[in-house]
């Protein structure tokens, strides 16, 4: 049973307010004026941003933010040759839904605090892949002086 309203084509549903049919040109419902397409909140838009404290340490921030199931990420990381792929994939999705995450999965006093925190864990992601960075390039000096000390011999 419907109420209100005549069901045509264009239906694409009822009014969130009152349950008249809308219509897809309906940019607010006829019968009580409700929006039907209201602007995001400022808290829907923080939470589609990218989230790149996420993206860089996905396991750090992960169980930072009670998310234990980023703990995966170790097995997901250590499968031989497709490792590294899944690893990557990984990331981009912990940077995607990295704030949907945190919202989610821990209580915050206000946006404010939420924004602040983030960005705070931006800088110790880029520190930690920093420091990770130059770990690996001495590995690397490493290797290269030990070849060349072989190859000249
Ligand atoms: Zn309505």
């Amino acid at each position: 049973m419907e109420r209100g309203g005549v069901r045509s084509m264009y239906n694409i549903g009822n009014c969130p307010k009152c349950g008249y049919i809308i219509n897809d040109s309906d940019r607010v419902c006829p019968y009580c004026g409700e929006n039907l397409y209201p602007e995001p909140t400022e808290l829907e838009q923080e939470l589609e941003k990218f989230n790149w404290g996420a993206f860089l340490c996905a396991l750090i921030w992960g169980l930072g933010h009670n998310c234990w199931w980023c703990l995966l990420l170790i097995p997901i990381s250590l499968i031989p040759y497709v490792g590294i792929v899944f690893t990557i994939i990984f990331s981009f999705f912990m940077g995607n839904y990295g704030n949907k995450i945190a919202w989610k999965y821990k209580k915050w006093e206000s946006l404010e605090e939420f924004r602040k925190t983030q960005r705070q864990w931006v800088i110790i992601s880029l520190l930690i892949t920093s420091f990770l960075i130059i770990i690996h390039m001495f590995y690397l000096g490493v290797f290269v002086f030990i070849l060349q000390g072989l190859l000249s011999h």
